[in-house]
């Protein structure tokens, strides 16, 4: 089932790089802006930024009807997303069509075309969506096996509940940031293992969680639930998400309600909203769940995504290098089965609402998606280029991630989340 916005063919008018991550088939959504103030909502092409309040001021998307044009100046995606997916399915494949090397509506009328296409080298993106609640999975069994080895037991890994449902807790939605957003340090209480009280400063084993996350783009009510075969309805798109952790302050702090302020000093995410729609070719079959779901979990179709993820560290100076390879493929439980988890017991969900799957583990070592795995809780450093090693993230260190799907010469990339640690103040 190929979607016409998705048809490998299509080409743009817009010069598209080969080794882009915004053909025509992508048209992810954005806010950005060009003086840090005056946010617009914006499409990712090739190297430009289309900007969707000059189109919607022209008149372009006159025969989608959307009432209220102010959603196009929004600071958050929220109020687009809100107009429900058959609105926002209908802009994108106007865009699809309008940037269509065979339409000439916006390629030969150079006014518009002019402030419409902005080069992506001068504009700054700002957070994509206001997000109200942000939900953490634990859904790789990979990830979940090697830290249940590391600090359980390696014969019982997995809890016992964990191939029964989607392992999450609620996380911290106001220190999500946007890429570029350089974070801090964060200092608490860590308690060495042979020492008899706990003491106080920087974390000194900081670490990235290499994740995608997918965005709700339409509300419950208290009492209402989604069905896996429905869960779809419901997601907007997805984004990179690294889920930055103080392994250290984590170990002492998460018993017995789990992670707190180890977790909830930053979150940083990709700027680009690639939509559901953009990833239906990349469809595949997850994982055989065995023992068997309960009737609720279980779910028909294609639900994984074929996803290549990388994680590069950037020293501040000198080389740097990319330390994982993992796929979003590999997800035990996938993103229908977390949202009618989350919303089984009567939780309404809201607009702009981020899932995030937790750490993307592949079985090889370098497809580890944390430091903690990659270094096995730093018993086993990466050497860099400079010839220092990582057990963890140092001050100064730029963490970047990128995710894209490939198929049929056509490359579905997000962009990247590129986040520098600062020290602790
Ligand atoms: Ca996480």
């Amino acid at each position: 089932m190929s979607h016409k916005t998705q048809d490998p063919s299509l080409k743009s008018w817009v010069e598209v790089p080969s080794h882009s991550d915004f053909p025509i088939q992508n048209l992810p959504f954005g806010i950005f802006s060009t003086d840090g103030k005056n946010t617009r909502v914006g499409v990712a092409i090739g190297e430009q930024v289309l900007d969707l309040s000059v189109l919607a001021e022209e008149s372009f998307f006159d025969e989608v009807a959307i009432e209220d044009l102010s959603v196009f100046y929004e600071e958050a995606l929220n109020p687009f997303i809100a107009l429900g997916k058959e609105v926002t399915k209908a802009v994108r494949e106007r865009i699809s069509d309008l940037l269509n090397q065979t339409n000439s509506e916006l390629r030969d009328n150079e006014r518009v075309r002019k402030d419409a296409l902005i080069p992506m080298s001068r504009v700054q993106m700002h957070m994509p969506v206001k997000v109200g609640d942000y939900t953490d999975f634990y859904s790789s069994e990979e990830h979940a096996r090697n830290v249940g080895t590391m600090f359980r037991d390696p014969d019982n890994a997995l809890l016992p509940n964990w191939k029964h449902l989607p392992v999450g807790y609620h996380g911290r939605a106001s220190s999500i940031v946007v890429s570029g957003t350089d974070i801090i340090r964060p200092k608490g209480q860590t308690k060495a293992d042979d020492a008899e009280k706990p003491t106080f400063g920087p974390s000194r084993l900081l670490d990235f969680e290499l994740e995608m996350a997918f965005i709700t783009g339409k509300e419950t009510r208290m009492g209402e639930s989604i069905s896996t075969a429905n869960a779809e309805e419901y997601i907007f798109g997805f984004v990179i998400f690294n889920d930055w952790s103080a392994r250290d302050i984590q170990k002492w702090e998460y018993v017995p309600l789990g992670p707190f302020l180890a977790k909830n000093f930053a979150s940083s995410v990709s700027p680009w909203v690639v939509t559901i729609e953009a990833l239906e070719p990349y469809r595949v079959e997850g994982p055989k769940q065995e023992p068997e779901v309960l009737p609720y979990l279980q779910y028909e179709g294609k639900k994984n995504f074929d996803l290549n993820l990388e994680v590069a560290i950037q020293p501040e100076k000198g080389e740097g290098k990319v330390v994982c390879r993992s796929n979003f493929r590999h997800m035990y439980w996938n993103v229908n089965q977390q949202l009618a988890h989350q919303t089984v017991n009567g939780c309404n969900i809201k607009v702009g609402d981020m899932y995030a799957s937790g750490t993307i583990s592949g079985k090889d070592k370098d497809s580890y998606g944390s430091m903690l795995e990659l270094s096995w809780r730093g018993t086993q450093p990466i050497q860099m280029p400079d010839g220092s090693e990582r057990k963890f993230i140092l001050d100064g260190d730029t963490v970047i991630m990128r995710a894209h799907a490939e198929k049929d010469g056509v490359r579905i990339g997000f962009g990247e989340v590129r986040t520098k640690v600062l020290p602790a103040k």
